[in-house]
């Protein structure tokens, strides 16, 4: 399925900050975009014209949320490479997967914790700290 051999979590790890720098670039750059697009239309009057622009600019306002998402996530795992915790499951402590890793670099969790999702997985959380 996948012709290519996969990075180590040294290589993962490695990109992350070229990663989190080419984020925040892209991120700057909508931000600029949606400056730009509300200066260039400030004052439009046609219906048409306005709702056209709206369009737009919820899709440049949809694409800095997952900017914002992504820079969030990257930065998340970072912090776990700092505390070397990276490559880890936050939530059951196991290794993830290589093949998972290189799929999603900044996957915090396990397949299976995954799949629980996060009510479980706050739940499993309130529990230990209850206990
Ligand atoms: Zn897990």
């Amino acid at each position: 399925m996948n012709p290519k051999p996969l990075l180590t979590i040294q290589e993962l790890q490695d990109r992350m900050p070229g990663a989190l720098n080419k984020v925040s670039i892209d991120l700057e750059a909508k931000r600029t975009e949606l400056r730009e697009h509300r200066g260039n239309h400030f004052g439009a009057s046609d219906i048409v014209d306005k709702s056209a622009i709206q369009t737009d600019e919820e899709e440049i306002i949809g694409n800095i949320n997952r900017l914002i998402k992504v820079k969030n996530s990257i930065e998340v795992a970072m912090g776990a490479i700092a505390l070397q915790e990276y490559g880890y499951c936050k939530s059951c402590g196991v290794k993830i997967s290589l093949g998972r890793l290189n799929a999603n670099p900044v996957a915090l969790q396990c397949l299976d914790c995954q799949s629980y999702g996060e009510p479980s997985h706050l739940r499993r959380q309130t529990q230990s700290v209850c206990a």
